[in-house]
């Protein structure tokens, strides 16, 4: 039977990606080799990482004035990686405080600076939600101002967009990065780990505005410090070719599927789908304001925790896996990312409707 993959990362990669890999294993562009056994320095391996970084400028319509870098270590390398290239001699930047990965970001910024935490969490009519950004309130002085716009445990986003003068605003757009179309001339800095829109883990994407190079604290690791990396082609050390090789294959089948707009309109369908069904029932609740609900980590809870378990048993023998809420928050949660299809939420939601027949 099919079986659908809910986890929020690593999650699941198109079928389509996966099968071609598979085809391609052994015997990559007829080379009799696989292309993670090839140097990075080859030239079949530049025409790979090449063409991500086109593809991907593509699909972001990222503008010229910013440079795309492939790096390891995840979005956590990048939690020191920013304050350590932004801060140059200032000691302060502004950290809004939405959810646990703002939060972390936040706790490692401390070894650098002083960051300024804005808690921005709020409650709207007795659900979680965040403050309009109008409210939030920066510092004149701060280098740069820091924000998670999908919580990918809280399930909480950031839909507005970011609109601060000339403060560098700073994303981790780990769990919703190529979810829709966006306006990266907004941002500084965007990171994002792969393991969810991009690839498999392991690869970390990161774009930045060429203006904020070359201010790096001169300790920064050279692995971490995005004047080095972008002066390399990203190849300073040896990079995570087969990550690297697979999101470029990733980037490939978004553009086939028609691109961001369509892949928004996907992932807006698949959420709504879910979120109209949750909220249908008095069995099953999501504790999101509908204004920051995120699209694709849909966090949901049964009535009866009691039943916890066994919803996890069951949904698993119907195929339907990872819905497992995050250790912090308990409860479900299922990720919608690209390349789970509408198919998967209503199968999902059919699984949860005989469930609520059945227990409740
Ligand atoms: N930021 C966000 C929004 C995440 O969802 C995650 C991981 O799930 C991280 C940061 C940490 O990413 P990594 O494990 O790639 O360091």
């Amino acid at each position: 039977a099919q079986v659908f993959n809910f986890s929020a990362g690593p999650a699941m990669l198109p079928v389509e990606v996966l099968r071609q890999a598979q085809q391609e294993l052994c015997d990559w562009q007829g080379l009799g080799t696989s292309v993670m056994e090839i140097s990075h320095r080859s030239k079949e391996f530049i025409q790979v990482a090449e063409t991500a970084e086109q593809d991907l400028r593509d699909l972001l319509k990222i503008p010229e004035n910013y440079k795309v870098l492939f790096s390891h270590g995840g979005a956590r390398a990048q939690f020191s990686a920013v304050p350590l290239n932004l801060l140059g001699d200032n000691n302060q930047a502004d950290y809004i405080d939405g959810g646990y990965w703002a939060h972390s970001a936040i706790e490692e910024a401390q070894k650098y600076c002083s960051p300024n935490a804005i808690d921005v969490k709020t409650q709207i009519d007795g659900l979680s939600g965040i403050k309009p950004m109008k409210d939030w309130v920066l510092n004149d002085k701060s280098a740069y101002v820091h924000y998670c716009p999908n919580e990918t445990i809280g399930g909480i986003a950031i839909d507005e967009q970011p609109d601060f003068g000339d403060k560098v605003v700073v994303a981790d757009l780990s769990s919703t990065i190529l979810s829709r179309p966006m306006d990266v001339s907004r941002y500084g800095v965007i990171y994002a780990g792969a393991q969810k829109n991009i690839g498999p883990a392991g690869i970390t994407v990161i774009i930045v505005r060429e203006d904020l190079l070359g201010k790096a604290r001169k300790e920064t690791p050279s692995i971490l410090d995005y004047t080095v990396l972008n002066e390399c082609d990203s190849m300073f050390n040896t990079p995570p070719t087969f990550a690297w090789y697979l999101s470029g294959l990733v980037f490939k089948w978004l553009k086939a599927q028609g691109g961001l707009i369509e892949i928004g309109r996907r992932n807006q369908e698949k959420a709504a789908h879910l979120y109209d069904f949750v909220d249908r029932s008095d069995f099953y609740r999501n504790g999101i304001a509908p204004a920051n609900r995120s699209w694709m980590n849909v966090p949901f809870q049964l009535a009866d925790g009691n039943l916890d378990k066994v919803f996890l048993e069951e949904s698993k023998s119907a195929g339907l896996h990872a819905l497992k809420g995050h250790r912090v928050l308990g409860g479900m949660r299922a990720s919608l990312y690209n390349a789970m299809p509408l198919a998967g939420v209503q199968a999902l939601t059919a699984f949860m409707a005989d469930f609520e027949r059945r227990h409740g």
